[in-house]
């Protein structure tokens, strides 16, 4: 490392920030340069659909850092600046206020953007004046200005956003509707059992809310406006503000026009290296091998951008340290706090520890006998265990997994004590947070 070195970071969310503030930690010798398109420093997104949403969280408290602390480490941040063109060869980018900015190593940090809602009725081009996404600070002001009693909120998609987006228009005495086309809510993401509970939990709430509802067609009214969701049955659901939670689509067109490897997400490796040596990835915009899972994944969470990004700066920084965290991931709704670790698809059995009717349990999902990935609401103490016993991957004893008298840590040394079967390409996790996540959709 150079004084002369140029570090660039493209998209200033979770992992750009998290990135440039490590690699100067980490004794990064050159310049810095943090370029993000929103016009703002760095900000949490999460409190987005919840805190902030329903008004117990102020603009202050989502910054991720201080203005000071990016002048600290030397951190030029070029705020409400975007990207147009990377130069591999001349190692160069073009931005869209006409300068052209050299690099010694790149970051690509871009992050996602909410999947359009495409709908016959809707006008192409043209986005109605009621119909909103939540992925910025600006969607969630814009959202919530539209918030008030007895307003109609109909959100497609029930999703993380989704549902939170529910809750917290709830809380402002909304009359909400939840339209989702498959038979049940979080179905990407979670099992059966914790998507029926969250289900009772909204409907107790006063949330109407219609599972395998397929919206055909928008209504517009005279103003433009979106009168009403038609579903394929001909039923027509009334609305005064729609929200669309359907997904995110990873941007990954600067990559692909500059010729990286790019499948479905930027390709990474634990080290956030992609496939030119001189640029990393991190975050919700990339894709890598689990070793846990076999598979390649994309993760849309706050921990993964975080550790992808220290991955990166510790790479940049002639001192690699490879990210094998275990995914992991939350949500907050009314007052219960879901914590996920894992990725349950393709589990084989679900047991369940503790009565969801108390509000406090745990979901374990098996496969072959092996803890993939566990759901925990209102058990935090219990979550941080069934982080150690993913990341171990070692088969367990499905009936002590079910008691509640058995204390979850004896679980931790019976399957250490048996055949490792993932427990070697894992990190181990560390006992305060760190590890990985899941996906929000
Ligand atoms: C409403 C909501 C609630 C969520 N809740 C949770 C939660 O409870 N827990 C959790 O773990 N995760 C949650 N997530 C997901 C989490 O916020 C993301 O995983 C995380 O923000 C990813 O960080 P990132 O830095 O990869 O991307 P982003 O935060 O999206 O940041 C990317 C930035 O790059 C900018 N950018 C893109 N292209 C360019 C360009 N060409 N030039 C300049 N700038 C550019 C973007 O505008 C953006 O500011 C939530 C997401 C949303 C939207």
């Amino acid at each position: 490392m150079h004084e002369d070195d140029k570090l660039l970071i493209v998209g200033a969310g979770h992992a750009g920030a998290e990135l440039a503030v490590t690699a100067r930690q980490l004794g990064w010798a050159g310049s810095i340069d943090l370029i993000g398109d929103e016009g703002v420093l760095p900000y949490q997104r999460p409190p987005l659909s919840k805190a902030y949403l329903h008004g117990a969280a102020t603009l202050d408290a989502l910054e991720l850092r201080p203005a000071s602390a990016y002048a600290t480490a030397r951190v030029h941040v070029h705020a409400g600046v975007r990207l147009l063109g990377i130069d591999r060869l001349a190692h160069t980018v073009h931005l869209d206020d006409g300068r052209t900015l050299a690099y010694t190593r790149l970051a690509l940090c871009t992050g996602g953007r909410p999947r359009p809602l495409s709908l016959p009725g809707l006008p192409v081009g043209a986005r109605p004046r009621n119909l909103h996404y939540l992925r910025t600070l600006a969607d969630a002001d814009a959202i919530r200005a539209g918030m008030a009693e007895g307003v109609r909120v109909v959100v497609v998609g029930g999703g993380y956003v989704g549902l939170e987006l529910a809750a917290s228009a709830r809380k402002f005495g909304a009359e909400v509707t939840v339209l989702e086309a498959l038979p049940r809510v979080l179905a990407r993401v979670t099992g059966a059992e914790v998507a029926a509970f969250y289900e009772a939990v909204h409907r107790e709430a006063g949330v109407q809310l219609r599972t395998g509802f397929i919206v055909a067609r928008a209504e517009l009214a005279d103003d433009g406006a979106i009168a009403a969701l038609i579903g394929a049955s001909g039923e027509r659901i009334a609305t005064d503000i729609v929200v669309a939670g359907i997904g995110m689509l990873p941007n990954v067109e600067l990559a692909e026009a500059a010729g990286l490897e790019v499948d479905g997400g930027i390709v990474v490796d634990e080290l956030s290296r992609t496939s030119d040596p001189d640029i990393v990835a991190a975050g919700d915009c990339t894709v890598h091998h689990s070793a846990l899972y076999g598979r390649r994944i994309r993760l849309e969470s706050v921990p993964n951008a975080l550790e992808q990004a220290r991955a990166a700066a510790s790479l940049l920084c002639g001192k690699p340290k490879p990210n094998r965290a275990v995914p992991w991931f939350w949500s907050d709704q009314y007052e219960l706090k879901l914590q996920m670790v894992g990725l349950s698809q393709g589990h084989d059995d679900c047991v369940l520890r503790g009565d969801p009717a108390s509000r406090r349990f745990i979901a374990f999902y098996l496969k072959a006998g092996v803890v993939i990935a566990a759901d925990a609401v209102g058990r935090p103490a219990d979550f941080m265990i069934a982080k150690r016993l993913v990341a171990a991957g070692l088969p367990v004893d499905a009936a002590r997994l079910a008691d509640d008298a058995v204390p979850l840590k004896d679980l931790l040394p019976a399957a250490a004590a048996s055949a490792p079967v993932l427990a070697p390409v894992l990190a181990p996790v560390p006992a305060t947070a760190a590890a990985t996540v899941a996906q929000s959709g």
